[in-house]
């Protein structure tokens, strides 16, 4: 049985970051402690994850979610314009993680706020539903808000082996969806999802980047894989079967995506544990440097900040590449 780490009265984690949304160039991101995803408790999971166990575990009621997303928001919320991310490592749309109540309250209190600029939450396709889309639209107010939902990958076979539990078509429905209500879809990919290699990896992030694109997204988001604890995925790494990606591959699919997409749609990296062994990584002497770059890139979606970029271990990673 996995073990559950955090409290129901206490959010999981929250921080300010420079950012690419709407009318603002930062966000607060606020992880709230829930009952967790789902897909997670009936299943087991998508194989290399294990954000949930960092919730309560347990049905956490609405007065606590509220205080939570208080509490993050009181120490965290900057002064000026600014986005809100609301994560909960599962669904935020889905009504066991987080009930009516509490969703209408957080995202009234959001919705008064004029130095919100916008609003962006996860979910997983199934619970993208026109009723829950209907309550959000209304509670907010007409104020812009994001739905990000984990693809991973546009390859329905590859996405399978993973465990994810929905295939292309259902996310594209999804995708429609939020439009329709008027909100901005955006694409999860995973960075070099087990088995595929470093060169197979950056082919499968650009196409997934594109496809995602032609169903609908105006933002894709690319995540460099990060082993989380206790999943078979921490398992290969550990015997040395994998390795997550070089952060000259997030240099690639970066430029590359923005190359073929333009400003029809921003791209995001996501540098969440650059340089760590758990992380996406280079060597020791340029991995923080290239993450910067990549974070700069992301809020000024200029690939000149990626031009200039060299190190002696690009060598390694251009032959790692032919193999
Ligand atoms: S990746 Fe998302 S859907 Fe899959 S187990 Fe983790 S939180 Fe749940
Ligand atoms: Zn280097």
């Amino acid at each position: 049985m996995p073990r559950y780490r955090g409290r129901p009265d206490r959010y999981v984690a929250a921080w300010t970051q420079p950012d690419r949304v709407t009318g603002a160039d930062r966000s607060v991101v606020i992880v709230l402690s829930t009952r967790g995803c789902r897909w997670f408790r009936e299943t087991g999971g998508c194989h290399f994850c294990s954000y949930p166990l960092e919730g309560a575990g347990e049905r956490v009621p609405p007065d606590l979610l509220v205080r939570q997303f208080e509490r993050a928001y009181a120490r965290h919320r900057p002064d000026g314009p600014h986005a809100v991310k609301l994560f909960t490592s599962g669904s935020l749309l889905d009504p066991e993680e987080v009930p009516d109540e509490a969703l209408e309250r957080i995202l009234g209190r959001l919705a008064r706020d004029p130095s919100v600029t916008e609003v962006s939450f996860e979910s997983r396709p199934e619970f993208v539903t026109e009723e829950r889309l209907e309550r959000v639209t209304e509670l907010l107010d007409g104020k812009p808000f994001e739905v990000g939902i984990g693809l991973e990958t546009s390859d329905d076979r590859l996405r399978a082996s993973l465990n994810k539990g929905f295939d292309f078509r259902a996310f594209a429905r999804a995708v429609r969806r939020v439009r329709r209500f008027g909100g901005t879809p955006k694409a999860y990919l995973m960075l070099k999802l087990p088995p595929l290699s470093e060169a197979e990896a950056i082919e499968d992030t650009v196409r997934s980047a594109v496809d995602a694109h032609l169903a609908g997204c105006e933002r894709v988001s690319v995540c460099p894989t990060t082993i989380h604890r206790d999943t078979p995925l921490e398992r290969a790494w550990r015997a040395g079967l994998y390795r997550p990606p070089w952060l000259w591959s997030c240099v690639e699919v970066a430029r590359r995506i923005k190359g073929l997409l333009g400003d029809r749609a921003d791209v995001l990296v996501d540098t969440a544990g650059a340089g760590t062994p758990r992380g996406p990584s280079n060597c020791r002497r340029c991995s923080r440097r290239v993450a910067r770059a990549l974070r700069r890139f992301t809020v000024t979606q200029d690939v000149g900040v990626l031009e200039g970029l060299d190190c002696r271990c690009r060598r390694v990673w251009r032959a790692l590449l032919a193999v």
